[in-house]
């Protein structure tokens, strides 16, 4: 038996899970100084402790894909197990990432993180968007609405070079690499601003995350926009994910990303457990010929209103796109059944995609449950809900504790991003970030109809060695929460100039925009 309280906290008689290691077993755990001191079978002793028996102790979970990292949100987070959220797909606007990190210094009870935004670079450049309210996704609501030059237009070299020296702002103030929600710009971005792009973040070692080119597309040609993003990861060797690729089309991005491992490439992608998405009615690939001629769908079995819950058709879509284009509705795509064989992806890490809420006005930590605005359920009970499925399907909830934290740890801290190499792990030395569950109860609660209902069965919640939820119930004012990001350093950018391409490669000076002839360069 150790000394008496040699440890701030123990858990007791939990089933310790690491999905690194695969260590399996009943343990107490004891924490010192915001770190797991102790994983042991002997008997230990703290100032505080949790009795663990019958619950797991896994490492706390990391969701990569969110888009709202807002105080009201964090209680949705801890009730669905969530020690970390980071938006990686849109992200914050470059010159205002420093801006964003202090934004939620001292004030988040969950660690946070964030992107350089691909789409708010192109939107100050090409649309002259500067109305900048939160820095990060919610401000798309802003700049998706009148002006079409982020999503249509393609830059000129000088532009381009604006573009990209706003992302590299970002990128030197310690941005967790690139997000690009190309996918939504698919006709303005050349495949050589893509390229330039990865270029970039290449230039930091860090990663670019993608909503790819033609998601959701045909068979034809939405693999090309994975294709895309890995050809050029590999001709540069930098890291990437693609984003919830849980689209018609999963089974060969899982291949195309499971074999790129296999060939030493830093490549990866997640999925939230959810048979529709979520988006602005505005998107391209709502447009009647994405969405209904290639496609095949029809709006009136497909396309939700958020709110209201009633389907749009042809008509109700245009009027609707007049009075608010940027209204949130929900897109059916994949047959429900699908969602199983996501989970038992191997290496595939979950990412929520948790949509702003909007409005958020007087939202705040007390707000009731459900006195939040509809939003998809993915918002608040993805993580809970792979737990879920994962019990009822037979699936090793080692796989399911692996998809919920140490997927996107490793591959994050193979990069060289310090706070996921010391996350995502049930180890000794590793950050104190747990998450206690019942695996036997645990479960989502939020629906299509009502996506702000909290998950249950997550009964504590640690971050850096801190309790900030105990008995399911969040605990207002604890704010142990950390930046996670790179240390500032100095700028990698060089602008590009058609005289470079031409002595490196050899080649006929070209534009931004590809090489199109009799354009600007
Ligand atoms: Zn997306």
């Amino acid at each position: 038996m150790k000394e008496f309280d040699e440890y701030d906290l123990v858990i007791n008689n939990g089933r310790v899970m690491d999905p690194e290691t695969e260590y399996d077993a009943v343990s107490n755990v004891g924490i010192k100084n915001g770190r797991i001191a102790a994983i042991t079978k002997d008997k230990i002793t703290g100032k505080e402790t949790i009795d663990a028996k019958g619950l797991v102790v896994a490492p706390g979970f990391i969701d990569g894909h969110q888009h709202c990292l807002e105080p009201y949100a964090y209680r949705f987070m801890l009730r669905d197990g969530r020690t970390t959220i980071m938006d990686l797909e849109l992200g914050a606007h470059g010159p205002k990432l420093n801006e964003w990190y202090k934004k939620h210094e001292g004030n988040s009870s969950i660690n946070y993180g964030v992107a350089v935004a691909h789409e708010f670079a192109r939107a100050e450049v090409l649309d002259g968007f500067t109305d900048w309210k939160y820095l990060y996704t919610p401000d798309a609501v802003n700049s998706r609405k009148k002006e079409e030059g982020w999503s249509k237009t393609r830059p000129t070299l000088e532009q381009g070079n604006e573009i990209l020296s706003l992302l590299d702002e970002g990128l030197r103030q310690g941005g967790i690499g690139i997000g690009s929600t190309v996918g939504y710009m698919r006709q303005g971005v050349s495949a050589r601003e893509i390229f330039e792009l990865q270029k970039l973040s290449g230039l930091y070692g860090r990663q670019i995350g993608m909503h790819f080119r033609n998601t959701p597309g045909t068979d034809t040609e939405e693999i090309g926009g994975i294709q895309e993003m890995l050809a050029n990861a590999a001709a540069i060797g930098a890291p990437a994910i693609a984003c919830h690729f849980n689209n018609p089309g999963y089974n060969m991005v899982h291949e195309l990303l499971v074999r790129m491992r296999e060939r030493g490439y830093n490549v990866w992608g997640e999925i939230y457990p959810y048979n529709a998405g979520s988006t602005a009615l505005n998107a391209v690939f709502l447009e009647p010929e994405v969405w209904v001629k290639a496609l095949g769908n029809k709006y009136e079995e497909t396309i939700q209103d958020v709110e209201t819950g009633e389907f749009y058709t042809e008509q109700s879509r245009k009027e609707m796109l007049k009075k608010q284009p940027v209204r949130p509705v929900i897109v059916y795509k994949c047959p429900d059944s699908w969602i199983v064989d996501w989970i038992k992806l191997k290496g595939v890490a979950i990412g929520s995609d948790g949509m702003p809420i909007i409005p958020d006005d007087g939202l705040a930590w007390d707000t009731p449950y459900e006195d939040f605005p509809n939003t998809h359920p993915r918002f608040s009970g993805s993580f809970a809900k792979v737990l879920r499925l994962a019990r009822e399907n037979n699936i090793p909830l080692m796989q399911a504790v692996s998809m919920t934290s140490y997927n996107y740890a490793k591959p994050l801290g193979n990069m060289g991003l310090r706070a996921m190499q010391v996350r995502g792990r049930m180890q000794e030395g590793m950050v104190a970030d747990i998450t206690i569950f019942d695996p036997k109860t645990v479960t989502d609660n939020s629906t299509y109809a009502k996506g702000t209902l909290p998950s249950t069965g997550i009964l504590h919640v640690l971050v850096n060695g801190t309790i900030v939820m105990k008995d399911q119930e969040p605990l207002k004012g604890v704010n142990p929460g950390q930046p996670i990001r790179f240390e500032p350093v100095e700028s990698r950018f060089e602008p590009l100039t058609a005289e470079g391409w031409a002595q490196t490669f050899y080649a006929a000076s070209m534009d931004f925009g590809g090489g199109v002839p009799g354009s600007q360069a």
